[in-house]
């Protein structure tokens, strides 16, 4: 029996400056769903909390580069977000946020009480501050240039282009981002936590204590534990946040760090009265689901706060994934490089369990994994749909046709009757031994292996045939697949919650608690169920390729602006600039130019003769869509003779990032032999 008399489930609060992707749901609501879903069947007290994490640096940036308040932002993307984790049916408790009035108190107390108890150092530090501006600058608020690759473009914590992390004062040139000026150093105060002091404390408790953790969990704190913790600063000199609630300190904030986990706490506080029974009880059990970025803060660094403060308790367990990515590319928000939970939904309305399935089934659980439409595809048409949904409609409708959906009685069993509805128990508990340890996958897989039981008893029983023979035999095997069915809808509920409804609504069956499963008389002889409808649908080749199209497309748009602009040629006098001579025309006649894949030949009226000038594209113009425009022509270009023909002058184009050639045309029509100068 578990030691504990409830649960405390918070999964990793998203930061509100941008949509939910499937990495998101893949790494930690997903498995967080599942496990709370779990809990819930099982009749444990439990609470699943989750909100919007709202400040920030990067907030603070996207509201000034759109001319917003962070406010606006964050109301943005917590209603965003908040409505795709409804959607794809994440049943948290409460998603609240840390912008509201509760999480403001709740971080100040937070704060008030380490500082009180004398558990920050104070320290005045050079930090750089824009003069023009009147303000401190946070690290992502200068730029300057990276000393490894010479980026001009880094930022005063990380190259993005190297990947080097870097502190302001390594940038050369560096600049503010807000006034363009050069920053100052200058003196200001800020409060730290002395991790270095929890050092002994966090290394028993987790490499000591904690030794079931994730290995990936384990060994990410190992290496942080072994590098040695250095003391962190809580604050920051920056507007939009929780204000340090102490004198002198005005224009300072908590630090996101220090602000975001505490958003558990008020969030728990907002939902119940009775929120202290969660976080201060010892007999519950608190358990973080977070991506692998975020191990650090939940491993090492809130445990140190919940330790200072005194009076929490700390998480039993922290199952941490790694990063899921997508068609072998890592996933990313800048480049759009992802599948967002809104346009899944559009593009493949009421699947919401596919992508739970799918995500569950290739999770990032040990180390990094791929999300790809192919597979995405296999695991619909190749599990949900040959083995769920064919093994479920072969059983009601057969019920439907042979018994008016009555379901028939059990009589003599034979050995394999006797072996699966025995099997029936065990993969039960296989399906409870991985979720206690947060193997969902390998849960998944076992709740699956129930259906493809089903499917390979009905093939191996094949009532289809017996009934011609022994139809009494017929009701036996019947029954028996009816029980399987039922029992589906108890192990899959967790995974595939809007499924699982549906089957309960075509087979009659109220909601079942987590222990029923494995009862071999779900139904009872003389229940009547429904007509089925189908659970999942195949998935075509069609939509396959739409998705993997829009990617292609976002990868091109993608490597046209990361090809960098040549640079200006050398100098020349306004005098060698005269010498040429640039004329409006306009195309009287264009034709390719035979044999040649490259060449038109075009007839061109310059206002000062009518002449021939052959041109190298073809590649990028129908000839007919010539006649009549207006272009401009170098007019006294030597002439060349080009495959026997005369060219006399060049025509001027554009040449586009991907070497498409456009027209360079007057904006208004003018007439022609008018002088470009
Ligand atoms: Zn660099």
């Amino acid at each position: 029996m578990s030691k504990f008399k409830r649960y405390l489930i918070t999964s990793a609060l998203p930061y509100a400056n941008g949509p939910l992707h499937i990495g998101h749901l893949a790494g930690v609501y997903v498995p967080s769903d599942i496990y709370t879903r779990y809990l819930r069947m099982k009749g444990e007290d439990v609470i699943s909390i989750c909100g919007s994490d709202e400040h920030g640096v990067p907030i603070t940036l996207k509201a000034r580069n759109e001319g917003v308040t962070p406010q606006e932002i964050v109301d943005r993307y917590h209603a965003i977000n908040k409505k795709a984790f409804e959607d794809f049916g994440i049943a948290f408790d409460i998603y609240s946020r840390t912008s509201n009035k509760i999480h403001y108190e709740t971080a100040s107390e937070f704060f008030l009480k380490l500082y009180n108890k004398g558990e920050f150092i104070e320290k005045t530090s050079e930090q750089y501050y824009d003069e023009e501006a009147g303000c401190f600058l946070a690290d992502r608020y200068i730029m300057g240039t990276c000393p490894h690759c010479g980026n001009e473009n880094a930022y005063g914590d990380q190259c993005e282009k190297c990947g080097t992390s870097l502190s302001p004062s390594d940038l050369i040139n560096p600049h503010s981002t807000i006034s363009g000026s050069k920053p100052v150093l200058k003196e200001t105060l800020h409060w730290y936590l002395p991790l270095d002091k929890y050092e002994p404390w966090l290394k028993k408790w987790i490499l000591e204590d904690h030794k079931e953790w994730k290995a990936n969990v384990y060994g990410q704190c190992k290496s942080w534990l072994d590098q040695g913790l250095q003391p962190r600063a809580v604050s920051r000199d920056l507007e939009w946040g929780v204000p340090v609630p102490v004198k002198n300190a005005e224009g300072k904030v908590l630090y996101v760090w220090f602000d975001a986990p505490i958003g558990y706490i008020s969030a728990t506080r907002e939902l119940t009265p009775d929120w202290e029974k969660y976080w201060k009880d010892k007999d519950t059990r608190m358990i973080h689901f977070i991506g692998k970025d975020n191990i650090v803060f939940h491993c090492i660094i809130f445990p140190a706060m919940l330790n200072a403060e005194g009076t929490f308790i700390l998480p039993d367990n922290v199952p941490a994934n790694e990063f899921l990515n997508l068609e072998s590319d890592k996933i990313s928000t800048s480049r759009n490089w992802a599948v967002w939970l809104h346009e899944y939904l559009s593009d493949f309305p009421g699947k919401q369990d596919v992508l739970r399935y799918s995500l569950c089934a290739s999770a990032p659980e040990t180390k990094d994994n791929d999300f790809t439409w192919k597979e995405f595809q296999a695991r619909n048409n190749n599990e949900l749909v040959a083995i769920l949904g064919n093994f479920v409609n072969r059983t009601l409708v057969l019920t439907n046709n042979y018994y008016a959906g009555s379901v028939p009685a059990r009589a003599k069993l034979d050995e394999n009757d006797e072996t699966v509805l025995k099997e029936i128990g065990t993969l039960k508990s296989n399906v409870e031994a991985n979720l206690d340890l947060f193997r969902f996958r390998e849960a998944l897989k076992e709740a699956i292996n129930l259906a493809r039981l089903g499917n390979k008893y009905l093939a191996d029983a094949e009532p289809w045939k017996v009934i011609k023979t022994d139809p009494e035999r017929v009701k036996t095997i019947m029954n028996i697949a009816l029980q399987i069915t039922a029992n589906l809808t108890i192990v899959l509920e967790p995974f595939l919650p809007f499924s699982m409804e549906k089957l309960r609504g075509w087979l009659n069956l109220e909601n079942k608690v987590w222990q029923e499963a494995g009862n071999k008389d779900l139904l009872l002889p003389g229940h009547t169920i429904g007509k089925p409808g189908l659970l999942f649908e195949k998935i075509e080749d069609e939509e396959i390729s739409r998705q993997i199209d829009k990617l292609m497309a976002t990868k091109k748009l993608n490597d046209l602006s990361s090809v960098k602009t040549v640079p200006t040629k050398d100098a020349v006098s306004f005098d060698d600039f005269s010498k040429i001579d640039i004329r409006t025309a306009t195309v009287l006649e264009a034709e390719k130019v035979p044999k040649t894949t490259k060449l038109l030949k075009l007839k061109i009226d310059t206002g000062l003769d009518i002449r021939t000038i052959v041109s190298g594209i073809a590649e990028y113009f129908d000839p007919q869509s010539l006649i009549g425009k207006q272009i401009s022509i170098v007019a006294n270009l030597e002439p060349r003779k080009i495959k026997g023909i005369e060219s006399k002058g060049m025509i001027l184009m554009a040449e586009d990032k991907d070497g498409k050639l456009v027209l360079v045309s007057p904006a208004d029509k003018v007439s022609n032999g008018s002088m470009i100068k």
